[in-house]
């Protein structure tokens, strides 16, 4: 069947999927070692969804109040519910003061202090002195827009090294042999032809899957395509029950305001008038972590107190603050906030509800971007030629919960390590082996399967049953009832795309075809997400399951890993198995930090 199809063969170095803050970084490091890099993207580079990204980005800079890294790794570690591995966290705060002065270096045009200094705002969850308080100014902000400014920096940086870009091209599934990663194929959307990428190493950035879910704050794009490749090569997820809910997304809408909102003043009320958060969070309050304060909001509709005609949402509140301020911190919201809810943020209340904003699971890598496995026994078994980095790696240093303004500096430290651990392992160009025999038959097979796909549901109806089977059975209040019924749906859900209808034949432009392609993908992470959730009998960061309130750090303390078996409706058994907890420091210079009950 593959005869059908033009093939285009490429040898590299090193190839990146995706073209994000993550991507780009990793792409710019490669190229600058001298390696022969691809990059490919479905989207042009600056309209990744990090181009959305608004609050900041973190580093503990102390320009604003005094910090220091340790507390920066504290709060990382506390806000993670001490799920997330501590040496990787460890790498990423000591390495994040420097890799904001790199973009600095690079032309983002960061907020200033009077005295010329990077301006840094609070954040929830940053605080100063070991988590004691009070909120440290730790984020680092270009306005409201600050993914925009970074995004624009890194794409023309990476264009002053000699790294080939391919715009515009989906790419289908990776090249395996033997437990190594030897390539990746990819459909070039504009004219059909197939691209066989053989490459010394694949490095995966291409996203969240937030998509899976009905209200998110992220672009149509995150389908966490490299996700549901990596299922598919055979290979776990890692932590996929772990969702993060932001507070404030606009109700209706799903559009995202920033943590830097609340960071700036802004604070919450329910129907009653009453800032309730200061009933369950004393100290930090509205600026207490993401998922305690999507928590309570949800806590406070359930109980009837929230606002507007059927009590669903919640008002947040910046009409308080100096209007000079908002138009020079947060133009974009306020914009956002009149287009999006028809309200004047100078004045009035803006109607919030909690929305899906972050995947903490992912694919396994170690600190090195470096994709992990299970195997004989050894938990961080390295993949051969395989990377992982940002938000569709698990490294993991968000854990359970990631705090705001840590997935920013994630992309670039972990892609820069990625550039450097690539620098180290491939020599420039390195002759490559043959491939293996029918090394596009996966990838080409799937794709001329769902391009003659005859059945009676269109792509969307299959989407949106998915969609509105996760955000009732696997938002942010979970029970085991709730949970087991989502599974039997989701089965229900799965099995339906052996039915799927696709009616544009064509292979120029076939955003039908493609769309299929990215709910295909999409199905296999919502699989495994609701059944890593149901697994899980304990309440730990966002994963808050009603019947086991409590973190259970005896039998819980453990990253899940789950395998998927299937494509287009067929199979579809998840797999489950654990990886340990890193309980260790990368270096002597910090201490392990011993889990705690977690209060704000
Ligand atoms: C609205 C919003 C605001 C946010 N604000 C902040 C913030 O202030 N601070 C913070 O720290 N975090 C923030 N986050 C989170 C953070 O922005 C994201 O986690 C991060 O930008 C993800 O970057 P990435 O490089 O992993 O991937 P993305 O930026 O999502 O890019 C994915 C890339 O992969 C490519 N790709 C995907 N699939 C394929 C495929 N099949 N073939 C080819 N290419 C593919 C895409 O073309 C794209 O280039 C925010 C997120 C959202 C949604």
């Amino acid at each position: 069947m593959s005869e059908a199809y033009k093939i285009i063969d490429h040898s590299y170095d090193a190839v990146v999927v995706g073209a994000g803050g993550s991507g780009l970084r990793a792409t710019m490091g490669a190229a600058e070692a001298g390696l022969k890099t691809a990059c490919i993207t479905k989207v042009f580079p600056t309209r990744s969804h990090t181009v959305a990204a608004q609050g900041g980005i973190a580093a503990s800079l102390g320009n604003n109040t005094p910090d220091h890294w340790t507390w920066h790794m504290y709060d990382t570690v506390k806000g993670s519910d001490w799920l997330g591995d501590q040496d990787a966290i460890e790498y990423m705060v000591r390495e994040a003061p420097q890799a904001v002065y790199e973009l600095e270096h690079a032309g983002v045009p960061f907020s200033r202090n009077e005295d010329g200094t990077i301006y840094q705002r609070p954040f929830g969850g940053h605080m100063q002195n070991m988590g004691e308080g009070p909120p440290v100014q730790r984020t680092c902000a270009a306005a409201d827009r600050t993914g925009h400014a970074m995004l624009h920096a890194l794409y023309q940086q990476s264009l002053k090294y000699a790294a080939d870009f391919y715009i515009e091209y989906f790419a289908l599934d990776l090249i395996m042999e033997n437990g190594e990663c030897r390539g990746v194929i990819a459909l070039c959307m504009e004219d059909g032809s197939i691209h066989r990428f053989r490459s010394h190493a694949v490095v995966l950035a291409t996203g969240g899957y937030g998509r899976v879910f009905q209200s998110a704050t992220s672009a149509h794009t995150c389908t966490g395509d490299g996700n549901a490749m990596v299922l598919r090569a055979g290979l776990p997820l890692q932590d996929m029950e772990f969702v993060q809910f932001h507070p404030t997304g606009i109700y209706g809408a799903g559009v995202l305001i920033t943590e830097g909102a609340r960071g700036e003043g802004g604070y919450l009320t329910n129907s009653e008038g009453e800032r309730f958060m200061e009933r369950y969070a004393p100290s930090a309050k509205d600026l207490a972590s993401r998922d305690v304060v999507s928590r309570s909001m949800a806590m406070e509709i359930r109980e009837g107190r929230g606002v507007g005609k059927n009590k669903d949402h919640i008002f947040l509140h910046l009409n308080h603050i100096d209007p000079k301020v908002l138009a020079q911190r947060l133009p974009g919201i306020t914009e956002t906030g009149k287009i999006f809810a028809g309200v004047d943020l100078t004045r009035q209340a803006l109607p919030v509800v909690p929305t899906v904003h972050y995947n903490m699971g992912g694919i396994p890598t170690n600190y090195h971007g470096e994709v992990v496995t299970l195997k004989d026994g050894n938990p961080d078994s390295v993949v051969p030629g395989l990377f992982a980095v940002g938000e569709a790696a698990c490294v993991s240093v968000h854990g359970a919960n990631r705090l705001g303004s840590n997935s920013l500096i994630d992309l670039v430290v972990f892609g820069r390590a990625t550039g450097l651990r690539l620098k180290e392992t491939v020599k420039p160009n390195t002759p490559h082996n043959p491939l293996p025999k029918g090394s596009e038959d996966m990838a080409i097979g799937r794709l001329d399967h769902f391009r003659n796909a005859k059945g009676g549901s269109p792509t969307a109806d299959i989407r949106a049953d998915m969609q509105r089977t996760m955000q009732t059975h696997a938002a942010v209040f979970r029970t085991q009832e709730l949970m087991e019924e989502g599974l039997e749906h989701m089965d229900k859900v799965y099995a339906r795309m052996q039915d799927v209808d696709v009616t544009d034949r064509s292979l120029i432009w076939n955003t039908d075809l493609v769309e299929t392609l990215e709910l295909d993908n999409l199905l296999a992470q919502a699989m495994v997400t609701i059944r890593s959730a149901a697994n899980r009998k304990e309440s730990r960061g966002a994963h808050a399951h009603e019947d086991f309130p409590d973190r259970d750090d005896a039998n819980w303390m453990k990253h899940t890993l789950s395998g998927f078996e299937g494509w287009g409706g067929k199979g579809g058994t998840v797999t489950l198995d654990y990886r340990p907890v890193h309980d260790f420091t990368l270096t002597d210079e910090v201490k392990y930090i011993e889990p705690k009950k977690r209060v704000y």
